[in-house]
């Protein structure tokens, strides 16, 4: 690597993620380049490549160009990615970490492996055995397709394995081997997200752990840090996320999303190798934000400190709905009246339930950070 102004770094994926990595690329002097899957997409500043991830020649074409590949999401196939290596190319995370990202049968077996705490869980190949597992959890459980979920699609709440006989069919389709991932219905009192980063050389950082709310299967708002985790609660879940992303290899910022159970156990559901929702709020809250430490990361430069602003940071997802218009239409309202509330737009067309920005606000009593993060939110999102 030459002087800092001429390191660059390079993202495959033109979503919200890679357009927020856009910023911190400035500050930090890094020339950031996206491989974006289309024209006009959130990262279209920086993305000065429209090209398919899937297509190995165009990957090795793009990643030629700069010093380090990382990634906007975990949808890159593994023999593109194991070709960017062959060719001397630094990926970040590798593909050897990014396969427990893309395939949630393989999470669930490397997890049990390191002895860490998930969810009773089985893989299935017939009917037969999916009621199987359902009749010995009381007669209820989930079912996940192992790739290509986001979101809560494909994952189902099931009674009986007629009620996803048309999944095993689709896998069976696709010709892979037809495997579900089922799992106990757990009872959890809440959700909860922990964030760390880990740089190729070793060291991790990791920020407190926080409590997710999750609306219709998509995240809805973050609170950091989660309330009444102080104490033992913290500590056992950095301890998993930092066990992860060790017995993994992961390099990067890496979510864990748990499970908080109402016999007060922490399970891990899902893994994420990216800057990811439940981090958001570090933009604005914490000394180093995840888009920032990511950068940093892949970089393999020394991690920045991760405490808080405030006592408290909440962040609220603003989605697309039934009224049309650019959210800066709605600017005006939402900033007047809460004008300490930071304000975050992803340049995206307003789907109705597309996470079309966020904001976040950071303050030393909690129900007033909560109360200004919604009513912004509110004023945005109809
Ligand atoms: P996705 O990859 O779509 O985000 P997840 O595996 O994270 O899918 O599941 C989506 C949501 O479904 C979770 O946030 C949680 O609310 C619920 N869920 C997932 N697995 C379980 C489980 N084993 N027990 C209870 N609820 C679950």
């Amino acid at each position: 690597m030459n002087g800092v102004h001429e390191v660059r770094v390079g993202v495959i994926g033109g979503g919200q993620l890679a357009r927020m990595m856009i910023p911190a690329a400035i500050e930090l002097g890094v020339d950031l380049r996206v491989l974006a899957e289309q024209g006009g997409m959130s990262a279209q500043l920086a993305a000065d490549r429209i090209g398919d991830y899937t297509d190995t020649a165009t990957v090795l074409d793009f990643a030629r160009e700069v010093d380090v590949v990382t990634f906007d999401h975990e949808h890159v196939p593994q023999d593109v990615l194991r070709a960017l290596v062959d060719s001397g190319v630094q990926v970040h995370p590798g593909p050897d970490a990014l396969r427990f990202a893309q395939d949630k049968l393989l999470m669930r077996e490397r997890l049990s492996e390191l002895g860490l705490p998930v969810p009773d869980w089985a893989k299935v190949e017939t009917l037969g055995e999916l009621d199987e597992f359902i009749a010995s959890h009381n007669g209820v459980a989930v079912v996940k397709t192992p790739r290509g979920g986001y979101d809560g699609k494909g994952v189902r709440v099931v009674r009986g394995a007629a009620e996803v006989a048309e999944w095993f069919a689709t896998i069976a389709e696709d010709g892979r081997p037809g495997a579900l991932l089922v799992e106990e219905l757990v009872e959890f009192r809440r959700e909860l997200a922990q964030l760390v980063a880990r740089r190729p050389s070793g060291e991790v950082a990791a920020w407190p752990v926080v409590e997710t709310l999750q609306v219709g299967g998509v995240c809805s708002e973050v609170i950091a840090p989660a309330p009444r985790s102080a104490g033992k609660l913290a500590d056992v879940a950095a301890d998993v996320a930092l066990t992860i992303a060790e017995g993994l290899g992961v390099t990067g910022v890496l979510a864990v999303e748990l499970f908080e159970t109402t016999d007060d156990r922490v399970l891990v559901n899902e893994l994420a190798m990216r800057p990811h929702n439940s981090g958001h709020w570090s933009m604005d809250g914490s000394t180093t934000g995840q888009f920032e430490q990511h950068l940093r990361a892949v970089l393999d430069l020394p991690l920045g400190g991760t405490g808080s602003h405030g006592e408290w940071s909440v962040m609220v997802n603003v989605l697309g709905g039934p009224v049309e218009g650019a959210l800066t239409d709605r600017y005006a309202e939402a900033m007047s009246g809460h004008p300490t509330v930071k304000v975050h737009n992803y340049g995206k067309a307003p789907r109705p339930g597309r996470k079309i920005g966020h904001v976040t606000a950071t303050g030393d009593d909690l129900d007033t950070v909560v109360y200004e993060a919604r009513a912004a939110a509110a004023f945005l999102q109809d």
